[in-house]
């Protein structure tokens, strides 16, 4: 029985693009960014739809919904399933919500079937995951899992200076249930890839083992300001020197743990940032990630050591500060093999991904077992409202997330 289990994959087509209506973007993409009046109205519409599924809807105090399809054991654990539907302010129609509304399909074709499951199915929304408005991203999975608390969340400010708790209020989404209570037998999301891996290599499904772990290091030059005409080679103390060979040395590094591992200077500030001036000071801040806590601390070290030494060579002063930090996560083993299992039962193309970015799913790994399916985008676009993927990609994706939620959620009879 199970293997003949399908999504209807012109219903969640045309549910994503329903969705996409509400918080329109400039080009076709959304703008529905997080506690916004038009984040309300999407969880609205989404909460009509479970209800209309049958579900019962629950929301905690960080304003995370779930939509609850019972199951035949009353004290079997639930599985849970979703991702967000908050977007970034210039995003795309799929990011996040392809998850969510690809579990509530999931729902919508277990009624359909007439399948019942011994453990209850939980559809998610999680808040505010992408950390635009409300920086960081990935907030209420974040406290849900212990990694925040629930008052540090509440008093985070946007730009305007009103709060996460006060925006929850507003929009009528703050509920009464205890962040992180919830027990889980497992966890299930399914993203777009946000990369071109699965595209290029003409794969229906990435089966996600791994998320890279990251570290962020400010590191501050200081040199002398002098004229770049006048100043002669032998007596220049060049911060912007520095900043260059670290450049080329923190890309060696992630080069020195490929293929899994990089490195990148995305932030710079030079200054006093005159075409006529050396750089008497830079500060910029070093990124580097990989799936393996060794690497990544080897990676850091490498870092600290190499650029003390730069910095010396050069004469220049140095200052190191880590301004941002994430563990690599590995997804649970049980769980990420359902999810090989699935995509192999239903004969697409798979490959094992490591992911890039972060997601609501590299948290709840931490208290429940976790797995993440992924499919392609176009081109690897995404945070763009260009960002697009195809009907039959979507619908691969869910259907592997439907046989693994469902292989997890045991079907009775
Ligand atoms: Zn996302």
């Amino acid at each position: 029985m199970e293997s003949n289990l399908r999504i209807n994959g012109d219903r969640l087509w045309e549910a994503l693009h329903q969705m996409a209506e509400i918080g329109p973007g400039v080009r076709g993409g959304n703008n529905r960014q997080t506690l916004t009046d038009a984040d309300a109205e999407g969880r609205r519409l989404f909460q009509r739809w479970c209800e209309a599924a049958g579900m019962g809807v629950g929301i905690d105090k960080m304003g995370t919904m779930f939509a609850t399809r019972q199951g035949t054991d009353p004290d079997a654990l639930p599985v849970y399933v979703g991702s967000h539907l908050d977007t970034q302010p210039t995003g795309g129609r799929y990011d996040g919500v392809l998850g969510v509304l690809g579990a509530l399909e999931i729902v919508r074709s277990l009624n359909d079937l007439n399948v019942k499951t011994k453990h209850p199915i939980v559809v998610v929304n999680w808040t505010n995951e992408e950390g635009t408005r409300f920086a960081p991203p990935m907030l209420a999975s974040g406290v849900f899992a212990g990694v925040h608390t629930l008052d540090w969340a509440y008093n985070l400010k946007d730009a305007e200076g009103k709060t996460v708790g006060e925006e929850l209020e507003r929009i009528g989404f703050k509920g009464e249930e205890e962040v992180g209570a919830r027990k889980m037998r497992a966890f299930f999301e399914l993203h777009i890839e946000q990369g071109p891996i699965l595209e290029a290599e003409g794969k229906d499904i990435g089966v996600v083992t791994h998320g890279q772990g990251l570290n962020w290091t400010e590191i501050t030059l200081i040199g002398k300001e002098s004229h770049t005409g006048s100043t002669p080679m032998k007596m220049r103390v060049n911060a912007g020197l520095g900043m260059a060979r670290i450049t080329e040395l923190v890309d060696k590094i992630a080069l020195e743990h490929a293929p899994d591992a990089v490195g990148a200077i995305g932030h710079c500030e030079v200054y006093p940032n005159s075409r006529n001036i050396i750089p008497g000071k830079v500060v910029f801040t070093v990124d580097q990630r990989s799936p393996d806590k060794a690497v990544m601390d080897a990676m850091e070290e490498k870092l600290q050591q190499g650029a003390r030494r730069i910095a010396e060579e050069i004469g220049l002063q140095i200052e190191m500060q880590r301004v941002g930090h994430f563990d690599p996560v590995t997804f649970d083993e049980a769980c990420v093999t359902a999810v090989r299992n699935a995509a192999e039962r239903l004969g697409y193309s798979h490959r094992n991904l490591i992911s890039g970015a972060g997601h609501d799913a590299c948290w709840i790994n931490r208290v429940a077992p976790t797995a993440m399916v992924m499919c392609p985008c176009v081109d690897g676009l995404s945070h763009n409202e260009d960002e697009e993927i195809s009907k039959e990609w979507a619908e691969a994706g869910a259907n592997v997330l439907f046989h693994a939620v469902v292989e997890t959620a045991e079907i009775v009879g």
